[in-house]
C-alpha cells in the first residue's frame, strides 16, 4: 500500500506500510543472498544479478528515503563517504567543482587529495556568501556545487535556494550533504538541488550502531546512473543487516529530530552569555549570523548540532569535556545518547576549529540533566 496523501511522519512510522507479501510479516525479512537464479532461457527478468549492484535489502529504505525528500530514487552505500565520493567520482577529470571551505573534514581532505590527484579541479570558497558563489562559477566548466548545511563545525548556514539558482544558471548541478538538517528540518530537493546526501550513519539510522550513507537524486538522469555504477563497480554497497537496522531507525526518525532540536535550542539559549563561555554557535540563536536564512530552509527546528566556545581557551574546553559525566566523549553525531568533544583535537592541522570549540550532539535525554551535567563540567574546569 502506497498512499501520496499520507505525511511524512505516517510514512517513516510504517516505513512505507510495506508487508511482506510471502509471510505477511510487518518487519521485512534480512535478504542475504549474494546472489540471484537466472530464468532457464539465461534472461534475469526479476532484475537482480548480484548483491554488489543491487539488493532486496535496499528497496524499503532507498524508497522511503528518497519519498521523504522528495526525490525520484535513492541509493544506500556503506557509508556517508562512499555517497558523497560517488557523486564526485560520476564527474570526469578535468571538471571543475566548488566545494565549501567549512565543511565534514574527511571529505574535505578526500577533495583535497584524491579528488584532486583524480583531475578534478576542486574549488574551497565561502559557500555561505552568493557574491563568492557566483565570482567561482565558471559557465559550463563548472559541473557540481557542494554545499553542507548547517556545516561542520560551525554550523554556518547556506542559502540553498539562492545558490542553486546560481549554479543552475551556470549549467553546474547541486548536491547537498543534508546530514545535520535531515529530512525533517529541510527538503533540499524541493529549493532547487539536484542531489542529497546523508551520513545515514547520524541521525537517518540515529543509534550509533550502523555505517551507511544515502544519496537522493530528482532525477533518473546520466549522472545518476554513472553515480548508481559507481556504487556496483567499486562496491560500496551496504550489508543486508545494515539495511535492515537502518530501516529500523528510520520509524523513530522524526521523534529523535524534533527532540533534539528542541534540547538543543534551549542548551544553546542557556549557554549564550554564561560566564564560562565566550559565544555559543547554533542556527537557532537569533543573533547567530545564519539565523534569518535558516529560518527560511528549516521548519521546525534548527537541529541537534551546536558548540559552544569555552573562555578560557583549548586548556577550559579540554577539560570541560574532562568533567562531563552525562555526556559522552566521542565523534559521531546524530544518536540517542549526546556526545561532546574538542573538536580541533579530532580535525588536526587546517582546521577552521578554533582550539576553545566544543562540539555537542545532542541526543534524547531530558534537556535538564544535559543543561546540569554541562553547568558541573564548566565550574569544575573553569574552578
Ligand atoms: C559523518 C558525516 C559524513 C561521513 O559519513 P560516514 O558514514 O562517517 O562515512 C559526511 N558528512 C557529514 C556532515 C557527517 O557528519
Amino acid at each position: 500500500m502506497d498512499c501520496p496523501a499520507l505525511e511524512p511522519e505516517s510514512l517513516a512510522a510504517q516505513a512505507l506500510g510495506w508487508v511482506d507479501e510471502v509471510t505477511h510479516a510487518i518487519s521485512p525479512p534480512i535478504h542475504a543472498s549474494t546472489t540471484f537464479v537466472r530464468d532457464a532461457d539465461n534472461q534475469y527478468r526479476n532484475g537482480r544479478v548480484y548483491a554488489r549492484a543491487d539488493n532486496p535489502a535496499f528497496d524499503q529504505a532507498e524508497q522511503l528515503i528518497a519519498r521523504l525528500e522528495g526525490g525520484s530514487h535513492g541509493a544506500l552505500f556503506a557509508s556517508g563517504m562512499a555517497a558523497a565520493t560517488a557523486v564526485f567520482q560520476a564527474l570526469a577529470p578535468g571538471d571543475h567543482v566548488l566545494a565549501p571551505q567549512v565543511m565534514y573534514w574527511s571529505l574535505r581532505n578526500w577533495l583535497a587529495s584524491f579528488a584532486t590527484r583524480w583531475g578534478l579541479q576542486v574549488e574551497l570558497i565561502d559557500m555561505t556568501d552568493p557574491a563568492a558563489v557566483r565570482a567561482a562559477l565558471r559557465p559550463g566548466k563548472t559541473k557540481l556545487v557542494w554545499i553542507e548545511t548547517p556545516a561542520n563545525p560551525l554550523w554556518s548556514i547556506t542559502d540553498i535556494e539562492a545558490t542553486a539558482a546560481l549554479a543552475r544558471a551556470a549549467g553546474a548541478r547541486v548536491a547537498v550533504d543534508s546530514t545535520v538538517a535531515t529530512p525533517v528540518l529541510t527538503r533540499p530537493l524541493a529549493i532547487g538541488a539536484d542531489l542529497v546526501m546523508h551520513a545515514a550513519t547520524k541521525y537517518l539510522n540515529g543509534h550509533s550502531d550502523l555505517l551507511a550513507g544515502v544519496l537522493v537524486t530528482k532525477a533518473d538522469d546520466e549522472h545518476w546512473q554513472r553515480v548508481k555504477a559507481v556504487r556496483a563497480q567499486v562496491g560500496g554497497t551496504l550489508g543486508s543487516f545494515e539495511s535492515w537496522l537502518l530501516l529500523r531507525g528510520l520509524r523513530t526518525l522524526y521523534l529523535r529530530v524534533r527532540c533534539a532540536s528542541a534540547s538543543a535550542q534551549r542548551i544553546a539559549e542557556h549557554f549564550a552569555g554564561h560566564r564560562h563561555v565566550q559565544a555559543v554557535l547554533y542556527p537557532g540563536l537569533r543573533d547567530a549570523p545564519g539565523h534569518a536564512v535558516a529560518a527560511r530552509q528549516m521548519h521546525g527546528g534548527f537541529g541537534g548540532m551546536l558548540s559552544l566556545r569555552a573562555k578560557g581557551g583549548e586548556a577550559a574546553a579540554v577539560a570541560t569535556a574532562a568533567h562531563v559525566q552525562l555526556w559522552k566523549r566521542a565523534t559521531s553525531l546524530g544518536g540517542t545518547e549526546s556526545l561532546i568533544e574538542h573538536r580541533a583535537s579530532v580535525e588536526g592541522t587546517g582546521t577552521p576549529a578554533p582550539a576553545d570549540l566544543l562540539r555537542l550532539s545532542v541526543g534524547i535525554e531530558h534537556a535538564d540533566d544535559l543543561i546540569a551535567d554541562l553547568e558541573q563540567a564548566l565550574a569544575r574546569a573553569h574552578g
